[in-house]
């Protein structure tokens, strides 16, 4: 099951900052290119002329693959692609699943490649592709996802995010100054906008030298960046950036960003954009929740590297109370996140005002399997394609759009693959994105509808249907 070669770069959960601005960085490219076309009208008829360019390449493909198959007598390669791709056109899939599935009529009319208001979705390839024919596609770059900082010295990093308590929060930067400890504050830039006492609060903790950054602007469960459009993710960073900069005074590039609830992490979408920004190094996660453990617990945990994740509530600010001193004492030294990592403080320059938000680069997503169903592997391209799918009559419409690759969106792909000649496994690889994504896509000709159990055959014909097609 190595296919490496095929996935997206996986995001770096290391402490080594990767090279965010790296030499050949694909955004560079983008952005000079971007920079040309200069109407969005332009870009639709890019658009258009690359859907027909795409189906034109794919049908070749297709055509080869088929001879290929014919040629080898059907067996496809052993890596995850060819064994998704190779049914494409082998078709039928085998098994006695074929009779359990009953078929309605094929619905015909148009197929749009339709993204319907979630934004605009190329491969890397294709985008490229449309832009400057010729150029060579380069893997999309992540930002490091920090869990902890190095181990070789006796330091901690003690961050507090939300910051809605400001008496709270002018206690705990009042014992860390005491302490001669540093911290780092996660702010939420509409608390910050709506509070002039955290305003102030912010210009006192950044004389201390101790570091702010980004907590998104809104911190609902329904503002999470993966689940927004591109306005929306852009407001979400860019706003709080800006609601700092005002508390401040200044333009201050922040480094790095929490996403609440560390909701999102992985999506490949929110790396672009931060990487566009250009000041971002890192998505902060935590090593250690001190919000959500006793005091002796937290003492327990001490060691070098360890990033801390504290609240401004009253129970946190109790723990700190006894945390702080009780850290120094034992040797530790408290930094801020800058300090453990390496970089140099947040930048500030003077005010310039501006407030336009940049607008995310269009999406651009590359090849990856989707498996699993943990929190992190929420995201906004999962999002498309449950749009997707429920275009498709795949999925049903009353199932979340939420980016969260579940056991409905998986059942969906399944029948998807199935009805589209792909190897029926439910893992969104490469082939199945991208027929997924075309406008060859069949739409669903069965009675089967994924997240609406009524629709489902009876219990040992769909588990024979799911193992025969797994
Ligand atoms: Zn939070």
């Amino acid at each position: 099951m190595d296919s490496n070669q095929n996935r997206v770069q996986k995001p770096n959960r290391s402490i080594k900052p990767a090279t965010a601005k790296g030499a050949k960085d694909p955004q560079k490219a983008i952005a000079e290119i971007k920079k040309r076309s200069t109407t969005r009208q332009k870009k639709q008829q890019q658009q258009k002329q690359l859907i027909i360019l795409g189906a034109a390449l794919l049908a070749v493909i297709v055509a080869i693959i088929i001879i290929a198959v014919a040629c080898s007598g059907g067996k496809g390669g052993t890596n995850d692609v060819t064994a998704d791709a190779s049914p494409a056109v082998t078709a039928p899939v085998q098994g006695t699943d074929t009779d359990l599935v009953p078929v309605t009529t094929e619905p015909t009319g148009t197929n749009p490649l339709s993204v319907n208001g979630l934004g605009e979705v190329y491969t890397a390839e294709e985008y490229l592709q449309s832009l400057t024919p010729g150029a060579t596609p380069q893997p999309v770059q992540y930002l490091p996802i920090i869990e902890k900082g190095p181990t070789d010295s006796k330091r901690i990093a003690i961050t507090v995010d939300d910051l809605n308590e400001v008496d709270n929060l002018n206690k705990i930067i009042t014992i860390a100054e005491s302490n001669k400890a540093k911290i780092t504050l996660f702010a939420i830039g509409s608390v910050v906008d709506a509070k002039p006492t955290l305003q102030e609060a912010l210009r006192r903790a950044d004389k201390l030298s101790f570091e702010i950054e980004n907590h998104t602007y809104d911190h609902e469960r329904e503002k999470r960046v993966y689940s927004l459009d591109d306005a929306g993710l852009a407001y979400e960073i860019y706003q709080t950036q800006l609601a700092v900069n005002n508390a401040l005074g200044v333009n201050y590039d922040m480094h790095f960003v929490r996403l609440p609830g560390g909701n999102g992490e992985t999506d490949l979408r929110t790396h672009q954009y931060l990487i566009q920004l250009g000041n971002y190094k890192g998505i902060a996660h935590w090593t250690f929740s001190g919000s959500n453990a006793s005091i002796t617990d937290i003492k327990k945990s001490l060691k070098p590297g360890y990033i801390y994740l504290f609240h401004c509530k009253d129970a946190d600010l109790k723990k700190l109370e006894e945390i702080i001193p009780y850290a120094v004492e034992q040797g530790f030294e408290l930094v801020t996140l800058n300090e453990m990592l390496g970089y140099e403080p947040n930048a500030k320059s003077s005010l310039t005002g501006d407030s336009a938000i940049p607008e995310p680069y269009p999406f651009v997503y590359q090849e990856f399997t989707m498996v699993g169903k943990k929190h992190y592997t929420q995201m906004y391209i999962v999002q498309l394609m449950q749009k997707r799918l429920i275009d498709l009559g795949y999925l049903s419409s009353a199932a979340a759009v939420d980016g969260d690759y579940g056991d409905d969106t998986k059942l969906a792909v399944r029948l998807f693959q199935y009805y589209n000649s792909l190897s029926a496994d439910g893992l969104a690889g490469t082939a199945t994105q991208s027929v997924l994504f075309s406008s060859g896509a069949k739409f669903n000709p069965s009675t089967y509808v994924a997240g609406d159990e009524s629709t489902y055959p009876s219990g040992t014909e769909l588990e024979m249907f799911l193992n025969s097609a797994g």
